[in-house]
């Protein structure tokens, strides 16, 4: 799986004429269909591009949003819930993002509700763990996984587990262009999948589609997509651009056999 995390770029009308250009090198690429793609613009162009995949049908393109309320609806001012999300055409929601742990607050108890909530409205979350550089440093990394996830999944069955996508996305590497080395990554999705089969049950740290995320470009996705370890990435800054976005989903569907 590659997605396509825009942050807060690209209006209505710019996201939908991007998400064309997405779907014309799919369509034009033989080897894309190995290869989920999800692109999750801000909220305020979730509804054109939704329509714009929706009128290229089949594009095997999935729409996401970056995030979500826990509660279905009330009085949460500037909030998104999800069925709101899945009305305009969401499958994909990305939860406890760092930006959103670390700008916005997010504490562990809410990233665990939001996941459940996801799962409540039909949506895939795309669960985001990451350590920082100075918890890296304290070499905390393996413990920071360790308590996100566990405060994420802990109670939840295989099965619902199964549904859903970790991102590990290390701080540090989150639009500084200080990509993990593919060794770094690796050792982390072993930690995160290590933790699921403590906290879900034996079997599901193998089965979880777990993805890096941190200045993934054209360059460098290749190499990390080597790694058996690594399923795919969560995409920033590369994703703006049809072309880098879609090279590195070629990198990504070129490593997956059939
Ligand atoms: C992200 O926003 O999740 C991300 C990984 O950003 P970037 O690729 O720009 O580092």
């Amino acid at each position: 799986m590659v997605a396509g995390n825009w942050k807060m770029h690209r209006t209505a009308s710019e996201g939908a004429a991007l998400a064309r250009e997405c779907v014309a090198l799919a369509a034009a690429d033989p080897l894309a269909k190995r290869c989920e793609v999800v692109i999750c613009p801000p909220f305020t162009g979730l509804a054109a591009v939704g329509e714009a995949l929706a009128a290229l049908k089949g594009s095997g393109v999935h729409l996401g949003a970056q995030n979500m309320h826990a509660e279905v609806q009330g009085a949460f001012t500037g909030e998104v819930s999800g069925p709101m999300l899945s009305a305009v055409g969401c499958e994909f929601v990305i939860v406890g993002h760092s930006e959103r742990r670390h700008v916005m607050g997010e504490t562990d108890a809410m990233v665990a509700a939001k996941l459940r909530a996801a799962l409540r409205d039909g949506l895939t979350p795309i669960v985001c763990i990451g350590e920082t550089l100075a918890e890296r440093e304290q070499d905390k990394t393996a413990e920071v996984l360790v308590r996100q996830l566990s405060a994420a999944y802990s109670g939840l069955d295989a099965a619902t587990a199964a549904a859903t996508v970790v991102a590990y996305e290390p701080v540090w590497a989150i639009g500084t262009g200080k990509v993990a080395s593919p060794e770094q990554a690796r050792d982390a999705h072993r930690v995160a999948r290590a933790t699921l089969d403590q906290v879900v049950g034996p079997s599901t740290g193998s089965a979880a589609c777990i993805l890096y995320g941190g200045s993934v470009n054209a360059g460098n996705a290749a190499t990390l997509f080597a790694e058996d370890d690594i399923d795919g990435a969560l995409v920033g800054g590369a994703s703006l651009e049809a072309a880098s976005f879609w090279k590195i989903i070629a990198a990504a569907s070129a490593l997956n056999r059939p």
